[in-house]
């Protein structure tokens, strides 16, 4: 490869310039050169690229092909049989425009791939002539079919793989003969040819680009270097030596994240303060105590975690995690009493106010007789209240985020809890913690976070998980039924409330409409009144006041209210131990987390539960979720069959979770090897926390370049 050094001077290098770095970082640091640096990128190219995303040589060099085509799965024409689903790859020949007998208008674009012609046929879209000039190279997929005497496929999907001048990339023959091209996602006006063609000078400008990898992790995966494996992913020679080449590149993904976790922990651990408590004293026993019950095992190890790290002088930063009903509320009490007996203050914070209300509630309840000041924060909350958290005579704050987003002072702040902490952005859990500079944080989420997402979303805190429910549960039932069951079910949801039990009924998702629910609630009220007249019928939805929420659930917690319709703002934590019935109407429009938040609302005395799903799926995915609702009550499993049914970043919104860009690693099947990649960046950081020992200093350069950008919550936070 030609190293092109007057072009080097352009590199957007750190502060100091290129020339007072070494040569190897000099080489890596040409990565984030400005792609218009490039010969032959002029500025109609630059921004073609920009659509892309596409701003620096590096961003070029890490656009990669989306696909590849070659031999296993392109079909010479001479071999296509009719009804196949195939993929021919070849020039465009001849490009016919024309009028169907009934005024339509159709295109016929014949392309020749050395073995036979073929073409690909579109009605009323004459405008893909435009994108597929004579003598450019295009792939063709569709159900091949042999009609008006030719071979064609109808409504083909395609790729253009070089223009008209093409060149020697037109050598469609090539596939058939052993060769492998590369397909990128592409845009109008840059084919695969010329992001090709982009990505060699781009390889040829970083030269031999050093590898940041540590040569002990290359050998321990057995990967190939850097340079290869940018290499042959852009120009394969083989197919595999190029699964040699995207594994490397996958590999780099995971780990280079990893580590930029590992720093991030190591650097949270080294910077905070920390309240370093006692022992669990009085408080904390009294509390256990007036228990009716005996921690389980579970709870017993998370309370235990929980301690050690208030002991320590370093801020806790835990994820307590664990099914609805598992007794999470439980352990953060412990700890917020602990936090108090310490002389401290704690806060609670809920994803809503009805939520917020009823641990306010609850606590109240659980603390009664104890010397602890619970003080519910929310909008309607009177100064005196923040004043008395301000001066210090509130032990514990409970509310909403508005807790952290108010000029609300916290004089000594030891504990913050999150609940359902997955529902509050990444900002807010930062200016959470810059609250209390050292206060302990435990998040609580009750959202089953599949093993791999956990790794990555919250690589950086540590974990408790309680996988075991109190003994004496009897768990959910969950039926799917169609229209055709629905008399059949709602007399089963009659049954259980002439025997005294209660139900909820959740009415149907409308995106993006919060009135057109609450109509839908109410209208579903009036139904089942008119259906039950012996019952009581409450309703709650989101355009409901504050107050009359709260009124309408505690008519239904104090038993007034037999069946409970409601929109979904009853998904999170709400606890009435005697509702035994969920009913969810339209069951199919609900993610799948959603629906086993909704099931967790039952179930949770000791008698059995039974959900019923109305469900018309009418998708194959949609299908699907029904089917693993149906077949998983255990909120992991679930979650998994989740990953694998929607792909990726389902559970959470990527904006929400601050995740970087995953492109190559699929969480749902990379699990082994993000765990392996994980501990090898965790012990490298462990034995160099600054990652400023020589040939380290690379490695930590490319994770800065990697996820400063999308990240940078990583860095500063
Ligand atoms: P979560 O917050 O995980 O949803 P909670 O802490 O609200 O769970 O507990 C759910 C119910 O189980 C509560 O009524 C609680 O009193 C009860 N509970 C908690 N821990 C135990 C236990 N170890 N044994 C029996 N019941 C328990
Ligand atoms: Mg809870």
């Amino acid at each position: 490869m030609v190293k092109d050094d007057d072009k080097s001077g352009t590199g957007a290098a750190p502060a100091g310039g290129e020339d007072s770095l070494p040569p190897p970082v000099r080489a890596l640091s040409r990565l984030a050169s400005p792609a218009a640096s490039l010969p032959g990128v002029g500025r109609t190219y630059a921004e073609r690229l920009k659509t892309l995303g596409i701003n620096t040589v590096g961003d070029l060099l890490y656009h990669f092909p989306r696909k590849y085509l070659d031999r296993s799965n392109v079909t010479p024409v001479a071999s296509v049989k009719t009804g196949q689903d195939v993929t021919v790859v070849g020039i465009v020949r001849d490009v016919e425009s024309r009028r169907t007998r009934n005024g339509k208008s159709m295109l016929i674009v014949t392309v020749f791939d050395g073995t036979g012609y073929m073409a690909g046929v579109w009605f009323n879209q004459a405008y893909h002539a435009e994108k597929l000039p004579e003598g450019s190279q295009v792939a063709f997929s569709g159900k091949a079919r042999f009609e008006y005497n030719r071979l064609q496929i109808v409504n083909p999907s395609y790729d253009v793989l070089s223009g008209p001048d093409g060149g020697e990339e037109s050598q469609a023959e090539g596939i058939h003969t052993g060769r492998i091209i590369p397909v990128y996602p592409g845009t109008a006006g840059l084919t695969s040819a010329t992001l090709r063609k982009l990505s060699s000078r781009a390889l040829e400008l970083s030269g031999d680009i050093a590898d940041p990898l540590p040569e002990s992790v290359r050998q321990a995966f057995e990967l190939v270097g850097l340079s290869d494996s940018l290499n042959e992913i852009h120009f394969p020679s083989g197919a595999d030596t190029l699964r040699k080449a995207r594994f490397r590149a996958l590999f780099d993904e995971v780990f280079y994240m990893q580590v930029g976790l590992a720093l991030r922990k190591k650097r949270q651990v080294r910077e905070s303060e920390g309240i370093a408590h006692p022992p669990p004293g009085e408080l904390v026993g009294r509390f256990l105590a007036s228990l009716p019950f005996a921690l389980t095992p579970a709870q017993e190890g998370a309370w235990g975690d929980i301690a050690a790290d208030m002991s320590r002088g370093v801020q806790m930063n835990r994820l307590l995690q664990g099914e609805v009903g598992s007794g999470k509320t439980v352990i953060a009490v412990l700890a917020m009493l602990h936090a108090v007996e310490g002389g401290f203050q704690a806060a609670l914070m809920a994803p809503t106010e009805i939520l917020a209300q009823q641990h306010a509630d609850r606590l109240s309840e659980m603390l009664e007789g104890m010397p602890v000041r619970v003080e519910l924060l929310t909008s309607a909350t009177t100064r005196r209240a923040a004043g008395d958290v301000t001066s210090g005579r509130v032990d514990i704050a409970i509310g909403t985020h508005a807790l952290i987003t108010e000029a609300l002072e916290f004089p000594r702040l030891g504990l913050v809890v999150v609940d359902e902490q997955h529902r509050f952005g990444l900002r807010q859990r930062m200016a959470l913690a810059g609250k209390g500079a050292s206060a302990d944080v435990l998040h609580m989420s009750a959202t089953p976070i599949p093993r791999t997402l956990a790794l990555t979303l919250y690589g950086d805190l540590d974990v408790s998980v309680i996988d075991e429910l109190p003994a004496g549960r009897k768990g959910v039932v969950t039926v799917v039924a169609d229209e055709s069951q629905r008399t059949g079910a709602f007399a089963m949801v009659k049954r259980e409330v002439e025997m005294g039990r209660q139900a909820f009924v959740v009415c149907p998702l409308v995106e993006g409409s919060e009135k057109l629910e609450a109509r839908a609630a109410s209208e579903e009220a009036r139904r089942l009144a008119a259906e039950f007249p012996g019952f009581s019928i409450g309703v709650l939805h989101g355009q409901m006041k504050s107050e009359e929420k709260r009124a309408a659930m505690g008519r239904f917690h104090s038993g007034e209210t037999d069946i409970l319709v409601s929109t979904v703002v009853v998904e999170v934590g709400v606890d009435v131990p005697n509702a035994t019935v969920m009913v969810v109407e339209n069951a199919d429009r609900f993610g799948l987390a959603q629906l086993h938040q909704l099931r967790g609302r039952v179930g949770r005395g000791t008698e059995r539960a039974l959900c019923v799903l109305f469900a018309d799926p009418s998708t194959d995915e949609a299908k699907a979720r029904m089917e693993a609702i149906r077949k998983y009550d255990d909120g992991f499993a679930l979650a998994e069959a989740d990953l694998e049914i929607r792909g990726e970043g389902t559970l959470f919104g990527p904006r929400q979770s601050g995740l970087p860009d995953l492109k190559l690693v699929r969480l749902s099947r990379n699990f082994d090897l993000i765990r392996r990649a994980r501990e090898a960046a965790f012990r490298l950081v462990d034995d160099d926390p600054l990652l400023a020992a020589g040939g380290n200093r690379l490695l930590r350069w490319e994770v800065n370049r990697r996820f400063a950008g999308s990240l940078d919550w990583l860095f500063r936070a």
